[in-house]
């Protein structure tokens, strides 16, 4: 069977969940931003800028994005949400991305959690992700008081390079050893200071390219994320990984505990991997080129699969 976001016969559209504009703290206008991803060849942008009660770095309102859109590039009404509550934090606040969200959208109150926070995030229709949790030594505990989220970004692309803490892949890791569901991303979290756009970006399978389209797949799972590298197929036959991608000299399934398997070579694009002696109860993938970079599958439970 192909894995998703391949077999569904859709196209893949290639999109940033996490930036930031004139609305907040961001350098630019929101029609520059866009123009920027345009320019790129993306085919939608959000502009998530920080939802939060202090004039310092952040907005009361979501950004209204409509009159944002091309005939060939959309824009995702999306926010930063914050709450009081995280440790290990200067200001104590949360980082919570949320694509899709209403523009009446209201910022938290003082006393909201975290997870209330999320919770009515979801109800009003978000893709809901953990933001950065490397940036900020998001623990595995306070991890598990947002399992409800449905992704956690896995690179940062912003923290990864002004703070050297642009991973998320760790935690992702714990929350899928306690058997969390969840799905991944790479964003830029861009703020259009030198060399912060660009740099990590999701490719989702939609039906086509409307907002609602790219979010519902992204509830769905139907998508990878990266840095630049690509998949082109995914698909598990018996108990065979079988791995397309543009030119790589690492493929990577990693698993359980220090479970992985790995091909090492020189412009690799086509993998079959063994898997049946695997012990894992689910399995990701992730392929890296001469530079470094990389794209990460969404994980997979064999659960799903059978
Ligand atoms: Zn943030
Ligand atoms: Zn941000």
């Amino acid at each position: 069977m192909k894995l998703a976001p391949f077999g569904l016969g859709y196209s893949l559209y290639r999109g940033n969940l996490h930036g930031h504009s004139h609305h907040s703290d961001g350098e630019t206008s929101p029609e520059a931003v866009v123009e920027a991803y345009a320019q790129l060849g993306y085919d939608f942008t959000c502009l998530s800028d920080h939802l939060w009660k202090d004039k310092r770095f952040a907005a009361e309102t979501v950004l209204d994005n409509s009159g944002l859109d091309r005939p060939d590039f959309i824009t995702i009404a999306s926010a930063e949400l914050h709450c009081h509550g995280k440790r290990y934090d200067q200001d104590g606040l949360w980082h919570i991305v949320a694509n899709g969200l209403p523009v009446d959208f209201a910022p938290a109150q003082d006393d909201e959690t975290v997870d209330a926070m999320i919770s009515r995030a979801i109800d009003a229709g978000a893709y809901v992700t953990i933001a950065h949790p490397e940036w900020y030594s998001l623990t595995h505990d306070e991890a598990q008081q947002v399992t409800h989220a449905h992704g956690v970004e896995i690179y940062n692309h912003s923290c990864a390079i002004s703070s050297n803490r642009g991973s998320g892949i760790a935690i992702a890791d714990a929350l899928l050893h306690d058997g969390v569901r969840m799905s991944f991303t790479a964003t830029d979290d861009s703020h259009f200071k030198p060399y912060d756009h660009g740099g990590g970006w999701v490719m989702v399978a939609a039906e086509d390219l409307s907002a609602d389209a790219i979010v519902s797949a992204l509830k769905a799972g139907r998508h990878y994320s990266t840095t630049g590298p690509n998949f082109h197929h995914l698909a598990l036959e018996d108990n065979t990984l079988i791995i397309g991608c543009s030119a790589v000299n690492s493929i990577i399934i990693s698993a359980e505990g220090h479970l992985a398997r790995d091909l090492q070579g020189a412009n690799l694009t086509y993998a079959e991997i063994d898997l049946s002696a695997l012990k894992s109860s689910y399995f990701r993938v992730t392929i890296r080129d001469h530079a470094g970079r990389m794209a990460w599958s969404n994980p997979y439970f064999f659960d799903d699969l059978r």
